[in-house]
């Protein structure tokens, strides 16, 4: 029931020319055994499946750069990946993380994404390969989530990818929440007779409900001083929450990530060190982490695991504070008569912002 609500939230999303509910219903995919606990998408690193495979899972890796493996932007590689993907058995792991670079804030003056456009400049190949690749891995994590698996999608904290994603986040989080009604809510347990309890308990305890998580990387490295990065996990419950863990640099002192040079004309050109690359590698004990966090969110009772039904990432005094900015934005120039008087369309502006958030 749940994996046909999720294909019905993205009838039109579409990926290789594949729906969700396409890819659900292919008989060569659902033929294959479900063979794997842990699977990690997008990596060379293989922090993840290591860990798994030292802990005595059934793991396995895909990354364009492996061995015969192909881009999942291309139809082969999404096959591929995707068979990957439906032999993971259900409760098992799915770690996702896709690469970060034509969605950082350092590459923005080139892919032209900015607050107003995640999506960038879709006339350079590398800003559709980027947006394509995200969308691609979207589509994991929907296959994912109707399979019944923990899934996560990383990307460093900054990253703009997961704006890119936000309306598919968020259309998937309301669709999740609009379905709580159709479950029988922890109160009903004790006056239904009707249900067996644990196992009622046992599903709700185990729904899936987007939650996002941050780690940071120093927190994981022995080796002091080391560099500052912030991973962002965006994951299918609160599984991952074990896993968290802060900067525990006594000094604060990092080493840099970027070297800025002035120019001439004063302006500044950032450049990423050797560092750069490898911090997108999770350190030997975040795999360990992340494993350990999915293993003791499965072993634990139902009651421990029950997550509270909250919109993803919806601050309301965030979201007042965009609102109350995006308005300023149209007024401001009004206000300090650097326009003459409102126009039809500046009044319209505000009116459509007014409108769309309340
Ligand atoms: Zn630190």
């Amino acid at each position: 029931m749940l994996a046909h609500a999720i294909a019905k939230l993205f009838t039109d999303f579409v990926i290789c020319g594949m729906t969700l509910t396409n890819i659900l219903a292919d008989v060569n995919l659902a033929q294959l055994p479900r063979d794997l606990d842990v699977l990690e998408v997008f990596t060379v690193a293989k922090s993840v499946a290591s860990a798994a495979e030292e802990s005595g899972y059934r793991s396995d890796v895909f990354d364009y750069l492996n061995e015969d493996q192909h881009d999942v932007t291309g139809p082969k590689g999404f096959q591929q990946a995707l068979a990957l993907i439906m032999r993971v058995r259900e409760g098992g792991l799915l770690v996702l993380a896709p690469e970060c670079k034509t969605f950082s804030f350092a590459c923005m003056a080139v892919t032209g994404r900015n607050r107003f456009c995640y999506g960038g400049d879709t006339t350079k190949p590398f800003v559709q390969k980027g947006n394509a690749l995200a969308r691609t891995a979207w589509m994991f994590f929907l296959v994912g989530v109707a399979r019944g698996l923990h899934v996560c999608l990383e990307n460093p904290s900054g990253s703009m990818l997961f704006s890119f994603l936000q309306s598919y986040v968020n259309r998937l989080s309301d669709g999740l929440q609009s379905l709580w009604p159709l479950t029988p809510r922890p109160t009903d347990l004790q006056s239904s007779s009707a249900v067996d309890p644990q196992l009622q308990a046992a599903f709700l305890a185990d729904r899936p409900d987007m939650k996002v998580f941050y780690v940071d990387r120093c927190a994981y490295e022995d080796k002091r001083p080391t560099f500052k990065k912030k991973y962002k996990f965006l994951c299918s419950s609160q599984w991952f929450s074990a896993a968290v863990r802060t900067c525990s640099c006594s000094n604060g002192f990092h080493e840099k990530l970027m070297t800025e040079v002035v120019r001439e004309d004063g302006t500044v050109s950032k450049t990423g060190t050797s560092h750069l690359t490898s911090s997108g590698f999770y350190p030997k004990a975040l795999g360990l982490a992340i494993v350990q966090a999915w293993k003791q969110h499965c072993e634990a009772p139902p009651a421990a695991r029950q997550t509270r039904l909250l919109p993803f990432d919806r601050d309301p005094k965030q979201m007042m504070l965009q609102t109350l900015g995006e308005i300023l934005k149209t007024l401001g120039p009004l206000l300090l008569g650097q326009a003459e008087k409102p126009s039809k369309r500046s009044i319209g502006s505000v009116l459509q912002v007014l409108g769309s958030k309340f």
